[in-house]
C-alpha cells in the first residue's frame, strides 16, 4: 500500500482514514491519538482519546478530568488494534509521557515521531529508535546553525550569575510542561539544594511530576505576599515565559531575567524579549540531532511536520532519501 494513503494531512491534522483517527489534531476530532501533553498536540475536547498513562493524566491536569469523554491509555510498546490498521507507542523523549506512534497495515509502516530529542533527560524516557518505512519528524530547529550546547554548562551559567549577584532574584523562563521540571532537575543535578520558587502555574505539573516518581528537591511558591521580598534575593524563580511580561515579574527584587530555550541561541530573539541570561536549553533535536536520527533509522521516506522544513528535506535528498515537507499549521514551537 502506498504510505499517503494510510496517512495523510488535513486541516484538522494527519489522519488516518483506515483507523478513523487523527494524529494530535488541532481542532475537536472523534477519534484522536496523541503524541505528548504539549498544548499545541494535546487539545481538549475530543471524543475518544488514546495516549500514554502520563500523557492522559497530564491532560487531565491541564484541563480538568472531563478532558475528552472516552480517554484510553497505550501502553509503550503494545500493539493495538484499531479499525484496519495496527498502532504501538513508543518513547519519544520530549517531556514526561511523550511518545511515537507507529501506524501499520499491509507491510507498511510509518512512525509519527510527535516532537523529540535525542540527548539525555532526567525527567522522562529516552528516545527509542523504531524502524520504519516512512519517518515523520518536525524540524523545529532544522538548520545547520541550531547546535545545542552541553546543558549542564547553560546551568553552570545560572549557577555563576548566583553567586555574581547574590542580591539579584532570577527569574527563569520555562515552559510549564518539561522544560521548567528538566531545569529543576539539572540544577539538583549541579548540586544546588536551596529550595526554587515556582509561579503558581507550574504547581499542578511540578507537583504530577514528583508523584511520577521525580524528585524535585524542595519547592515552594512564588508568592510575596506575607513574605519579605528579600527572601527572593540571589534565588531561582521559575514562572512560564508569559508571566515575565506582566507586573508579576517586577515584584521581586532587582530581577535578572533569564529564559530556558532553544531559540536563546538567536541573540536578537534574547534582546527582543529583554532577556539578560539566555539559556540554550531545548526539548527538542538539534539539527546533528535531526540528521543522525535521519540516518540512523534510513526510512525509505521522510516526511517533514512543522518548523524549519526546507533544508532538512533538502538534506535527505542529497543523502538519497525521499523527503517532503507536510506544511501542518496549528503547532507553535515558539517556547520551546
Ligand atoms: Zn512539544
Amino acid at each position: 500500500m502506498k504510505a499517503d494513503s494510510l496517512l495523510y494531512p488535513t486541516p484538522k491534522g494527519l489522519y488516518c482514514e483506515k483507523g478513523g483517527f487523527y494524529i494530535d489534531p488541532v481542532q475537536p476530532v472523534e477519534r484522536a491519538l496523541i503524541t505528548h501533553g504539549h498544548a499545541d498536540h494535546a487539545r481538549a475536547g475530543h471524543q475518544a482519546v488514546l495516549a500514554t498513562r502520563q500523557t492522559l493524566e497530564i491532560m487531565a491536569v491541564r484541563y480538568g478530568e472531563a478532558f475528552c469523554q472516552t480517554p484510553q491509555e497505550a501502553p509503550l510498546g503494545k500493539e493495538m488494534r484499531i479499525g484496519d490498521v495496527t498502532v504501538h507507542f513508543h518513547p519519544a523523549g520530549h517531556v514526561l509521557g511523550s511518545a511515537q506512534i507507529a501506524v501499520e497495515a499491509e507491510g507498511m509502516r510509518i512512525v509519527v515521531s510527535g516532537d523529540y530529542k535525542r540527548r539525555r533527560d532526567p525527567t522522562c524516557l529516552s528516545f527509542e529508535p523504531v524502524p520504519c518505512d516512512v519517518f515523520i519528524t518536525e524540524a523545529t530547529f532544522g538548520l545547520p546553525v541550531f547546535h545545542h550546547p552541553d546543558d549542564a554548562e547553560e546551568v553552570g551559567k545560572l549557577l555563576t550569575s548566583l553567586k555574581q549577584f547574590p542580591e539579584r532574584a532570577h527569574l527563569v523562563g520555562a515552559y510549564a510542561l518539561g522544560k521548567a521540571q528538566r531545569v529543576i532537575m539539572l540544577l539538583r543535578e549541579a548540586g544546588y539544594d536551596a529550595p526554587i520558587f515556582i509561579h503558581g502555574a507550574l504547581a499542578r505539573l511540578c507537583d504530577y511530576y514528583q508523584r511520577e516518581g521525580i524528585d524535585l528537591g524542595p519547592l515552594e511558591p512564588a508568592t510575596i505576599t506575607g513574605r519579605d521580598k528579600s527572601a527572593f534575593a540571589g534565588r531561582v524563580v521559575i514562572g512560564p515565559p508569559s508571566a515575565f511580561a506582566d507586573k508579576w515579574a517586577r515584584r521581586f527584587p532587582e530581577p535578572m531575567a533569564v529564559f530556558a530555550s532553544g531559540w536563546m541561541l538567536v541573540r536578537q530573539r534574547a534582546r527582543q524579549r529583554g532577556v539578560e541570561l539566555p539559556m540554550v536549553i531545548s526539548d527538542h533535536c538539534d539539527w546533528a540531532e535531526l540528521t543522525a536520527t535521519i540516518a540512523e533509522l534510513r526510512p525509505g521516506e521522510v516526511w517533514v511536520t512543522h518548523g524549519r522544513e526546507e533544508a532538512l528535506v533538502r538534506w535527505c535528498e542529497l543523502e538519497g532519501i525521499a523527503a517532503r515537507p507536510l506544511h501542518l499549521v496549528g503547532y507553535d514551537d515558539e517556547g520551546e
